[in-house]
């Protein structure tokens, strides 16, 4: 390993070197499956930041990126790709660690990363402006061009798939890029950097520092030297990045929180709603932000569906995330207290447990795999993202009664269909405010345009929509 680690301390990727930030500051990572202690990670304060921002200023200006033969721009990424799985092993394993995810969807990580990295490498030397056509004595034609510095904030819930899954089509585009990790889980991101330095990205043009959001993150999207924000995250804090974005209008791409419903018809068939069931709510502990975490089952099959979804849940292996059990711990302490306190108020208001519904009593931070039945739609539990291994149960009637149920959250991030009639299934999937729609377990790739509507976000990355999010459209008109 390069000089990532440097006595047990992970440190930040600055410009093509490791620094451990400034004054000596650092917290330490905790595991969530034990609470033993993972590492520390050193933080970047303000002056790493301005060296940061300097560093990818001057990259983009000499064009270590933007000016680069796209295909050649696209050859790098191909190398970052296979980089990325060279330190899989050892990333995953430290990302199962600090996360406490399981270590098979840490290497999904790992995978999904290089998988980003292939794709808009294929992509760099294709993104072709058009002519318009005004007649024969003009010739209108568009161009893109990078923003110039991208300022992306990355949270804890995938902290490697997500980081590439905006860093690589930035750096597709011709962006410089800074990143900042999150604090619950800085290590197997600032990793990433090994895979970047040995693929031989030119130093300056991305940086990956750690911090806290309120200070570092903070600074950085708030900087005028930023050309261009991407943030993955929670709502709140996405309000917070616009707020500072408002001035000096710094564009900025919003991939928020879900509360994503399923929605299961009479003819669903239960085998393929329990295996989505089981990957939509008890992957990751939950902590998905487009996590399936209301299913709405049609009443004739509603009995049965949550008899089998408490079959389920009661079956599911427990464990630390390097066993590979079915149910891994959430990240903090914090975080299970508030699955645990929004489970009571809803078993308190009427909500029944078919199974779980409290957290379990064993080390590290695990909650029971819960399902909730006869939930009121209108309920804080079946409003509010809940981010854990809690599932929503509500029956319906009618399809009208079930898009209506789906729809009446501020949230629009992914939706599900479970039917055997395709008709009903185009129906619903257009009739649902949603970014994605799944029909009967289908899955995304990175091709897939992602994102959401209402408060779930602005923009999508992902696919071709993915990369005109890091670029500007420039018309020359010309004789
Ligand atoms: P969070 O909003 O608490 O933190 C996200 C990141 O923002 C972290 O790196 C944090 O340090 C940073 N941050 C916090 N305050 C900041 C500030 N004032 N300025 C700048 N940065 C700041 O979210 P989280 O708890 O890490 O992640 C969970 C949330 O993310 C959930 O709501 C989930 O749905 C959402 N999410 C969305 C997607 C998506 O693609 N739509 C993907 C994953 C997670």
């Amino acid at each position: 390993m390069s000089a990532f680690l440097k006595d047990g301390l992970a440190r930040n990727y600055l410009a093509g070197a490791w620094v451990e930030g400034d004054g000596g500051a650092r917290i330490a990572v905790e595991d969530p499956g034990n609470g033993q202690h993972v590492g520390d990670c050193a933080l970047a304060g303000e002056e790493t930041l301005a060296k940061a921002l300097e560093a990818a200023r001057a990259s983009f200006e000499r064009g270590d990126l933007s000016a680069m033969k796209p295909a050649r721009r696209g050859q790098l990424m191909q190398r970052i790709a296979a980089e990325i799985r060279g330190i899989a092993d050892e990333g995953a394993e430290l990302l199962c660690r600090e996360s406490g995810k399981s270590l098979s969807a840490a290497h999904d990580e790992f995978e999904e990363a290089a998988q980003y990295f292939e794709y808009y490498g294929g992509m760099a030397d294709k993104i072709e402006g058009k002519s318009i056509p005004l007649g024969p004595d003009y010739a209108d034609y568009t161009v893109y061009e990078p923003y110039g510095v991208s300022a992306q904030i990355v949270p804890w819930n995938f902290p490697v798939s997500i980081a590439a899954r905006s860093l690589a089509p930035a750096m597709a585009a011709g962006n410089s890029v800074i990143i900042k990790s999150p604090e619950l889980d800085p290590m197997a991101l600032a990793m990433l950097g090994v895979a970047l330095e040995r693929a031989g990205v030119p130093a300056g043009a991305v940086s990956i520092l750690n911090g806290i959001g309120a200070e570092l993150g903070a600074r950085l999207v708030e900087s005028p030297a930023v050309d261009q924000i991407v943030f993955t995250g929670s709502v709140p804090t996405g309000q917070a990045i616009l707020r500072a974005a408002a001035n000096p209008v710094t564009p900025a791409l919003m991939e928020l929180g879900g509360k994503s419903a399923a929605v299961a018809f009479e003819d669903a068939n239960l085998d393929t709603l329990m295996s989505s069931l089981q990957s939509g709510i008890f992957y990751n502990a939950g902590q998905v932000c487009s996590a399936m975490s209301r299913v709405l089952v049609h009443r004739s099959i509603y009995g049965e569906a949550v008899e089998r979804a408490a079959a389920l849940a009661n079956g599911l292996s427990v464990g630390h995330g390097l066993e590979n059990p079915g149910l891994t711990p959430v990240i903090s302490a914090r975080q299970l207290d508030g699955i645990e306190t929004l489970t009571a108020t809803a078993r308190q208001s009427g909500a029944r447990a078919a199974s779980g519904g409290a957290r379990l009593e064993r080390e590290g931070y695990f909650m029971a795999p819960t399902i909730l039945a006869d939930v009121d739609p209108a309920a804080r539990v079946a409003q509010e993202e809940i981010f854990g291994p809690v599932l929503v149960m509500i029956p319906f009637d009618s399809e009208e009664e079930a898009i209506a149920i789906a729809n009446d959250t501020p949230y629009g991030l992914s939706a599900y269909v479970q039917t055997g009639d395709s008709a009903r299934a185009a129906r619903v999937a257009r009739a649902l405010q949603s970014g994605m729609v799944n029909v009967n377990g289908a899955f995304l790739a990175a091709g897939s345009p992602f994102g959401g509507v209402k408060m779930s976000g602005i923009g999508r990355e992902g696919g071709r929509e993915g990369i005109l999010e890091f670029l500007e459209t420039k018309v020359i008109a010309a004789p």
